[in-house]
């Protein structure tokens, strides 16, 4: 039985690179997207090219109707679930806190931080031998931002990451004897559209020299890491918070 996987926002940047990745090691891999529908079907493309399985998934992973039916379709389409990467996340324009609205910081935690939950708690209903599932991995892509504050830049996507990292220790601990996994991944800066949709299309060019590695990395040195700890490699790792961050 092959491996089905979900990850949310898989239209493009980290996401793409990752569910493309798992295809070719044999995931069955529902790539889902929140608004670019062509952008994910051009990733199921080149999976179905290289002979691997997948599917497109739409839902919006802040709303719970779309997340309920994002499951209930990448079930319907590829079987039940095994492993879940919840990657789908945004930031937004550069700002100090006293310049914030409700309304950004609402958007930022119901994406990264309520889309992660409700992701995470649906797999958890599938996956867990107290549900009477087979188990299965989870895997939360975070930031280290959640480390280093991200002052003067959104110290609000900072926070929301923290909350990500403290819920996917706390998951673990919560579901290590029902058969799941949870750890999350915290990548540096890397190479996507996710710094020009936040107003700084130079971002890469700008924090590059304060990297050890003095470069930016590459959504693939990302989606190996995610690989890894999908895979029974990573079968006593649970709790984990990995950065993938070139020293940072
Ligand atoms: P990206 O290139 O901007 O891609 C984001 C993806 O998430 C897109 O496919 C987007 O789809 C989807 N998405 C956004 N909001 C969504 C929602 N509400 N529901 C479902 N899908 C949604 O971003 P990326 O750089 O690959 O980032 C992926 C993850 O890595 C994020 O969690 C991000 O915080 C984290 N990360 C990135 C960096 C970096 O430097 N790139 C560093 C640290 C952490 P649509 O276009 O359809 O909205």
């Amino acid at each position: 039985m092959a491996r089905v996987l979900l990850i949310t926002g898989a239209s493009r940047g980290i996401g793409a690179v990752t569910a493309a990745l798992a295809a070719a090691r044999g995931y069955h891999v529902g790539v889902n997207y929140r608004a670019n529908r062509e952008a994910a079907e051009a990733v199921v493309a080149g999976i179905r090219e290289g002979g691997g399985t997948a599917v497109a998934i739409a839902g919006d992973v802040a709303v719970e109707a779309d997340v309920l039916r994002m499951f209930a379709d990448c079930e319907q389409a590829l079987g039940p679930l095994t492993d879940l990467v919840n990657n789908a996340g945004v930031v937004d324009m550069k700002a100090r806190v006293d310049e914030m609205s409700a309304a950004r910081l609402q958007r930022m935690f119901a994406v990264n931080v309520f889309g992660t939950i409700l992701c995470a708690r649906e797999a958890v209903k599938r996956m867990s031998t107290r549900h009477g599932g087979m188990g299965g991995v989870i895997v939360n892509v975070s930031s280290v931002a959640s480390r280093i504050g991200s002052p003067g830049e959104y110290v609000d996507y900072a926070a929301a990451k923290g909350a990500v990292d403290v819920f996917t220790i706390g998951l673990a601990k919560e579901v290590a004897t029902e058969g799941i996994r949870v750890n999350a991944v915290r990548p540096g800066i890397v190479r996507t559209e996710i710094h020009a949709s936040g107003g700084q299309p130079d971002r890469l060019e700008r924090i590059a020299p304060l990297v050890p590695m003095l470069r930016p990395g590459e959504p693939d040195e990302i989606a190996g890491a995610i690989l890894w700890l999908l895979s029974p490699e990573a079968s006593y790792t649970s709790g984990a918070l990995l950065d993938v961050s070139g020293g940072r």
